[in-house]
């Protein structure tokens, strides 16, 4: 079964205010608008519209916490880096970033979704830089990688690796493509590590 099938949708935040009490377990998602984020979400629950994908990139302003159950939860944090959001909200969103990433103490780990064709853009950085500090893990999705032949995809891969870890450390990396469904397991191994102790009842594809 795979490791988020149970997913439900919990409750939406637009302000630091409106988050639920740090309790369990959390692990962050992460990306640029349009990087596939929603599309990763739904490939990992098997849901085809868990997270809901927009057609307007930077429509979706909210954090939104999806329950695994046992106070495990997932984060859909807004979209970031689209042209046409209002400056005041895009200021509003970059400071509830900052102090989501910066300060909650329970976020497990933070997974970054970057299009493949597009890596580590400044704001990408930025999570990075906030996030980083915390000595907590960052896995990175690299989406898309179907829009890619394999040797490029490999390449960034390689590039990308090298300079996370040369900047950041604690980061690991993976190509995913939801279309092509490549990378779920992988993906699933990491998160599901900082989801789930060993001594957990982990879904199957865990074992
Ligand atoms: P978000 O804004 O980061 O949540 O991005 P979405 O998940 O809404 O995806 C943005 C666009 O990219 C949509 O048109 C998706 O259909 C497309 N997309 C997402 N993931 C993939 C993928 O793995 N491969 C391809 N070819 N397209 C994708």
């Amino acid at each position: 079964m795979p490791l988020f099938q149970n997913a439900t949708f919990y409750i939406s935040a637009h302000n630091l205010s409106d988050l639920p009490p740090p309790a369990g377990v959390e692990v962050a998602f992460a990306g640029r608008s349009n990087a596939g984020k929603s599309s990763a979400l739904n490939t990992l629950a098997n849901h085809n519209r868990l997270a809901y994908v927009s057609k307007q990139p930077g429509r979706t302003q909210l954090i939104n916490f999806f329950s695994l159950g046992n106070d495990r939860f997932l984060v859909d944090l807004p979209g970031y880096g689209y042209a046409k959001v209002p400056e005041a909200m895009r200021k509003h969103w970059q400071m509830t970033l900052a102090n989501y990433l910066s300060h909650r103490s329970t976020i497990a780990g933070l997974v970054l979704v970057m299009d493949c064709r597009h890596p580590l853009t400044p704001l990408d950085r930025q999570m990075l830089d906030w996030f980083g500090p915390s000595g907590r893990p960052i896995h990175i999705l690299l989406t898309k990688s179907d829009k890619l032949s394999r040797q490029a995809a490999n390449q960034t891969l390689q590039k990308v690796r090298k300079e996370l870890n040369e900047t950041w450390g604690n980061c690991t990396i993976q190509l995913f493509s939801s279309l092509k469904k490549q990378g779920v397991e992988e993906a699933e191994g990491i998160i599901g590590q900082w989801l789930f102790t060993p001594e957990e009842n982990i879904p199957d594809t865990m074992a």
